[in-house]
């Protein structure tokens, strides 16, 4: 039952096969079983778990009307609030904490039925790709327990892979859904910006933050973007019009008479092999499947990590002085006659890892007066250009393509010590993030060097959410004959316990 998709879950709730505090026990166990391995969790949340199921099943057995996920299972990653549970954000600074109020997404789950078993492990404040700057220890990539998961949503995408949770919740500020989601063969959304309320989400960069599902279908991640999509008056920046019509979209699968761009700037020399030549067989799959393949040019993206890298910092320098040992979670050095001042610094420089303090000191100098215009200014100027690069390519195409990631999943130690080589797995998708757009990862096949999960990343235009679905749907369709359905049953690692 855990192998299967939280559509099929739902299907054999509906018909009687299984109830929601069965299934939610199953998935416990596994957890339970396999956790120690994995490391997905940070808190697992069994009683609350148990009492949400049971919730579902009674309003089952009277006959109530529930939605298309009720008393399915998720793992919900640690920088979205829900009351009364430990929210972390992978950091000590919040140790102890515990939110008195829960997100939008949160409270969207809890009305949709949905059981939240836990919350996930991640790097800290959402800053990494690896999920390796966590303070509370690494992910394990359940393919290969020596590799990192991705990140920072490694914990959310390792869930889905490990059938610990069928569903899981990230967020995406740079790639932190899609990267995890193509290193552990998963489905990772990046919804459109203001498509999904950030109220509840702790900020890390606030123009580049959304939330966003995590599946291992194209179907099921629909259904989760349809639970959490949508207006929310309490974040400014939501979007107030319909939610696009992704379900209808991951259903029909139709790329017929679709024009999809193969972006030239994010297909070149520092890809792996395996991850090119895969990619380029899906574009062939998708070509018999109706659509039309052209390949379109973004000069601009050459810079948009570099933009990235002086934005996200900036913001987070903001975002982060809120932790000041007055308000949340840790307090160091609160001892009599101890200023306010030598408190916060003593929490702050024991609070925080290394990651974050080197992009508060980073985005503290480029917001500082003098320099102001020649870094934060000039990027923003960068992130407009890259916001007219996808403006025309969308002339020519209806979505754009590239492979996820340039490698698939490396050694946990690997590059741990070199933040360029890190900042670099996000090459191809940082770019979504700096136009606001939608993008989505979906299984590709393993690479033929190394037996590993390849993602294909596919974009669309701002509130067009629904054609990712359509092409993401058609490429699973289309790969399920080869790879197997899920590809994850081909899963190595744990099978013994599975
Ligand atoms: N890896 C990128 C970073 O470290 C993206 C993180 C994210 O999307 N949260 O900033």
């Amino acid at each position: 039952m855990i192998t299967r998709s939280a559509h099929e879950m739902s299907s054999a709730m509906v018909s009687g096969e299984i109830t929601s505090q069965e299934l939610t026990k199953k998935h416990l166990e596994r957890i339970s079983a396999v956790d120690k391995e994995v490391h997905a969790f940070l808190h697992v949340d069994t009683e609350g778990a148990m009492s949400q199921a049971k919730a579902v099943d009674d309003a089952r057995a009277r006959g109530e009307k529930l939605g298309p996920l009720a008393g399915v299972p998720l793992a919900l990653k640690d920088v979205l609030v829900q009351k009364g549970i430990p929210t972390t954000c992978g950091s000590k600074i919040l140790e102890g904490w515990r939110p008195p109020y829960d997100a939008t997404v949160v409270t969207r789950l809890k009305n949709a039925g949905v059981v939240i078993l836990g919350k996930t492990n991640m790097d800290e404040f959402a800053m990494g790709s690896s999920t390796e700057n966590s303070a509370y220890g690494p992910t394990h990539n359940p393919w290969d327990l020596s590799r990192i998961p991705g990140g920072s949503g490694g914990g959310s995408s390792a869930s889905l892979a490990a059938f610990q949770a069928p569903l899981a919740i990230g967020t995406d500020t740079g790639g932190s859904i899609r990267q995890p989601a193509a290193v552990t063969g998963t489905v990772g959304v990046k919804p459109t910006y203001g498509g999904v309320s950030r109220y509840g989400l702790v900020a890390f960069s606030s123009s580049l933050d959304q939330a966003g599902p995590c599946a291992r279908t194209v179907l099921d991640a629909a259904l989760l973007h349809g639970v959490i999509a949508g207006h929310d008056p309490k974040d400014a920046t939501s979007i107030d019009s319909p939610v696009p019509q992704v379900v209808a979209a991951a259903r029909s699968g139709d790329v017929k008479g679709m024009k999809i761009g193969v972006v030239k700037e994010l297909n070149g020399d520092g890809y792996q092999a395996g991850v090119r030549s895969r990619f380029e067989e899906s574009l062939e799959h998708l070509a018999k499947a109706g659509a039309e393949i052209v390949e379109v040019s973004c000069p601009n993206f050459e810079y948009a990590l570099a933009a990235y890298y002086l934005i996200a910092p900036s913001e987070c320098s903001s975002n982060l002085a809120r932790f000041d040992a007055m308000r949340y979670g840790l307090r160091v050095g609160d001892s009599d006659g101890a200023s306010a001042e030598s408190v916060m610094n003593f929490t702050r420089e024991v609070g925080f890892g290394r990651e974050v303090k080197r992009r508060i000191i980073l985005g503290t100098y480029a917001l500082s007066s003098g320099y102001f215009d020649a870094y934060y200014g000039s990027a923003q100027k960068v992130r407009t250009l890259i916001m007219q690069d996808f403006t025309n390519a969308f002339t020519k195409a209806d979505v754009l393509v590239s492979p996820t990631s340039p490698t698939t999943a490396f050694k946990i130690g690997e590059k741990a010590n070199d933040p360029l080589a890190m900042y670099l797995n996000d090459i191809a998708t940082i770019p979504v993030n700096m136009a606001g757009i939608g993008g989505m990862s979906v299984p590709n096949g393993l690479a033929p060097e190394d037996n590993l999960p390849v993602g294909f990343q596919i974009m669309a235009p701002a509130m067009q959410d629904q054609r990712m679905y359509s092409v993401g749907a058609s490429l699973e369709a289309s790969l399920l004959s080869q790879w197997g359905a899920p590809l994850l049953s081909k899963i190595p690692a744990l099978a013994g316990s599975k």
